[in-house]
Formats: structure tokens, sequence, C-alpha cells
């Protein structure tokens, strides 16, 4: 071993050494209450109060069995979640102090875990489902019928899975490893990933019926940009944030960077482009403190790497040379809500050498619109019930394409639902004959 190699391998252990007693000190810390506030102050009710008892009692892997039985996106969910509104903002010791730090307690289980989780492979005999769509959504669905040994294929449009995992969450804050790993616990749980695969673009819903799936999943996300609508916005310097996250390294944004927006899209954009060479970044927003929608921490990281946020401020049209706001009038709308219009009068041009519009979200059409019978709200979003059926028979729900933007959390709770009602509909419907109906009656 050369010296680099004995230096690194000293770092790793130190750094194991270091991570497991904080881990240990702050897990002991825990209460074990008999009515674990931080279980109900998360959306899926992870049993981390239990998980600590195992992690304790030197019982790693069951701890981590525990915490994956509930959640396979457990370990993204322990870097990205927001736990400051969930688990660790309910935790009691939290009324009077420091509550535990659950999500790096969750980190470390759930590490451990992915590295050892050996899955038994999916016997298929259950039937067989089609995935649209590979981000949180569509990969909890995917480990859920898996593991009720359904024959599970995935049909994803990028070359790899993850969705906005992958290709909109910048790798400082979720590391692109983590999602590999996922994949490869798919592919061993016997899991077919289809990738460069648009359903809707070429293949069709009716092409999977026909070709013996019993039930269909969409789990396709939000993947067109909500514009601005102003003049300029076509200019060869502006671009969205969904766009540009997706492989910054591509963009030549030069050193000044106007961002439009204060959501997490808008911070992640902020920070990333700064961590690509911007000089001078800085986020407007037309409403004041109240549209700040980005978590407060990203924010305070945000100021750390010396991006600014200005408040008040409607892009009115965006110029070659940067974009021009006019300060903001508030008023609020019959349902509360709070909205900006452009002060006459009060326009000023912010220089700026690219722009970049994060103004959220919505939904893509191409499955929609290549397919009868699927029905979908005023804003796109696909239409279902409570168990996430479509209003097309077959053919399942969930994640951000249902509910808008979310949160991850989110859309693996909602999956975990989904997976009991196409695990319902399939018994039903292969016992009863009608998954043959399906696909003679679309051919
Ligand atoms: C920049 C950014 C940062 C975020 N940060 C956080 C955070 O910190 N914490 C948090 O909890 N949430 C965060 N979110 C929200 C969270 O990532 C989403 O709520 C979540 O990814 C939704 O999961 P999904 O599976 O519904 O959709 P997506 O993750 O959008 O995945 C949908 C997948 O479907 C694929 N697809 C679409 N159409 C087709 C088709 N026709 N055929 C085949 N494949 C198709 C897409 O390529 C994509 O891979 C963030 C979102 C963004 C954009
Ligand atoms: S609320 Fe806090 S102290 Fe109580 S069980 Fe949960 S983590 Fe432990």
């Amino acid at each position: 071993m050369n010296t680099e190699e004995t230096h690194c391998m000293k770092n790793f252990c130190f750094c194991e050494v270091t991570m497991s007693k904080h881990i240990i000190d702050d897990a002991k810390r825990c209460l074990q209450c008999k009515n674990p506030h931080c279980r109900q102050g998360c959306p899926i009710q992870s049993p981390i109060r239990d998980a600590i008892a195992l992690l304790l009692d030197n019982k790693l892997e069951d701890a981590g069995r525990l915490l994956f039985a509930n959640n396979p996106l457990s370990l993204v969910c322990s870097h990205i979640c927001h736990q400051e509104n969930q688990c660790e903002g309910h935790c009691v010791l939290g009324q009077k102090g420091m509550p535990v730090f659950i999500s790096a307690i969750e980190k470390y289980i759930s590490d451990f875990y992915l590295n050892i989780y050996r899955p038994v492979p999916s016997t298929g005999e259950s039937g067989k489902v089609a995935i649209i769509g590979s981000g949180p959504a569509g990969i909890t669905i995917a480990f859920f019928l898996a593991q009720k040994n359904y024959s599970v294929t995935i049909f994803e449009g990028h070359d790899q899975i993850g969705g906005v995992l992958r290709y909109g969450i910048p790798e400082f804050r979720l590391p692109k490893t983590v999602i590999d790993r996922l994949a490869e616990t798919l592919r061993k749980s016997g899991v077919k990933i289809r990738p460069n695969t648009t359903i809707g673009a070429n293949l069709s819903v009716d092409d999977l019926f026909r070709d013996g799936f019993h039930a269909i999943f969409m789990g396709t996300g939000v993947w067109r940009p909500n514009r601005l609508n102003i003049r300029g916005e076509s200019l060869g310097h502006v671009h969205y944030a969904i766009d540009y996250l997706k492989n910054p390294e591509v963009y030549r944004l030069g050193k000044t960077l106007i961002v439009i927006g204060a959501g997490n899209v808008a911070v992640d954009v902020a920070r990333t482009a700064v961590r690509h060479g911007c000089r001078d970044v800085q986020l407007f927003c037309h409403l004041d403190e109240s549209g700040v929608t980005a978590r407060q921490s990203e924010i305070e990281y945000a100021k750390i790497d010396g991006i600014t946020l200005t408040l008040r401020q409607t892009p009115v049209e965006i110029t070659d040379e940067g974009v021009v706001f006019a300060d903001s009038d508030l008023y609020t709308d019959e349902e509360g809500r709070v909205h900006a219009r452009p002060i006459p009068g009060t326009e000023h041009l912010e220089p700026a050498d690219s722009v970049i519009v994060a103004i959220s979200q919505g939904p893509r059409s191409v499955i929609v619109s290549s397919t009868t019978g699927i029905d979908v709200k005023a804003s796109g979003l696909v239409a279902v019930d409570n168990c996430g059926h479509t209003t097309r028979e077959g053919i399942f729900a969930g994640g951000d394409v249902v509910t808008g933007a979310k949160t991850v959390v989110e859309a693996v709770l909602v999956s975990r639902r989904v997976a009991d009602s196409i695990d319902a509909y399939v018994r039903e419907k292969t016992r009863g004959g009608i998954a043959e109906k399906n696909s003679t009656s679309l051919s």
C-alpha cells in the first residue's frame, strides 16, 4: 500500500469513528418516548424511535431493515427531507433544547443497510406491471411490487433512473451514488429497467397492455417549466431551472446570473451556478418573505455562498443586458392568496449575463395526449381517486404528476398506497380474466 492509500485509509477510519461516535452519542439522547412525536411528525410515520433502540442494542441490520421496509427511499430522505418541519421538528427534546439529530442517525443506519441488503428476486408470478417514470414515486412502487412477486418493468425517458433525484437535486445535496445503489438494488430485486424510453413518444400505453402488462403506473412528475410570459423569455441567455439542473456543465452562464424565483429549485440553481463559476448570483422574488418557499436552512447556505435575495421585484421584461424589474404592489385575492403587480414608473434594469427562470413546473402531456381515457384537471395534473386509479381502467398514477410539485416523502407516501391498489386490482382482474379483455379490446 502506498503512502497516499494509507493516508486515505486513515482518514476514512477517522471519519467513520468520529461519525459513529457522534451518532451513538446523539442516539443515546433519545428518550424512547411512549408516544413518539417524531414519528407523528413524519408523513410516512418513520419508526425512528424503534430504529434508534435497535441501533443502541447493536442490531444495526435490523434497524436498517425496519426503516427500509417502511420507506425504501429512507437513505434519500435522510439527505433531503425537510426534517426541521417533520421528525426533528416534532422531537420532544426540541421543545427545550436540541432535538435528536434524526436525519444523521437515519442516514447512518440506511447507508449501512443499502450496502448489505440482498433482496430476494421477484418470481414474477403475481402479474406484470409497467411503471412509467423512475422518480421517487416509480422507484417506491417498483420495490413494493417486486416484493409482492410482480414482474416489474420501469420505462424511463432519461438514460438513468432517479427522476428529480438524479436530474434536479444537485450533487452537493444528494450524491448520485445513492441513486446508483438504489438502481442496483432494484435490479437485484428482479426489476427490469428500460432507459431512454419515453412512453407516449413512440411506444404507447396501449402497446403495453397489448404486450400483457396487467396494470400501468404513471409516475411521470412535472417537467414542463412554468413561464413568466414576458418579452425576452426566448432570448439566448435565458434558461429554465429544471433544464439547467439536468446538466449544468453544458451551460456558459457568464459571471453575473439572475435567478427569478425563491423556492427550493431557485436556490438549488443559484448554489449550483456558484459552484460552476458564476461570481455574482442574485435571487429575485416578486412577493415579500411570504413568497420565499425555500427551506430556511437552504437560504442560509445560499447566503454563505454569497448569493443575495431581493424581495418585491416583479420582472416585466428580459433584455440582452439583463432583467427589467418593477417594484411590486402586493394585494390579496378573495381566497387569501397574495399576488404582486408592477408599480408603473418604477421599472429599472438589473444587469446580468444570464437569467434562469425558476417559478415551478407543471406536467408534460405526452402520455395523456397519446392515450384515450385519462382525464386531467385544468392544471394538466392527472385526476385520480384515493387509491391512485386514473379514469382509464388499469392505469394508476401518483407522485408529482398527480399532486403538482411536492416532496420526495409525499411521493413515497402515496406510492405505498397505490402499490396496494395495483396489487388488489391485478389480483382481482387476473382472477376474473379482465386483463386479457384489456389487452384485446385495445388491439
Ligand atoms: C430542483 C429540485 C429540488 C428538489 N428538492 C427537494 C428536496 O430537497 N426535498 C424533497 O423532498 N423534495 C424535493 N424536490 C421535489 C421532489 O424531488 C419531487 O417531489 C419528487 O421527485 C417527485 O417524484 P416523482 O416520482 O413524482 O417525479 P420525478 O422525480 O419528476 O420523476 C418522474 C420521472 O418520470 C420520467 N418520465 C416523465 N415522462 C415520461 C414518459 N412519458 N415516459 C417515460 N418516463 C417519463 C422522468 O424522466 C422522470 O425520471 C425537489 C424538486 C426539484 C425540481
Ligand atoms: S420524539 Fe425525540 S426523544 Fe422522543 S422518541 Fe422521537 S427522537 Fe426520541
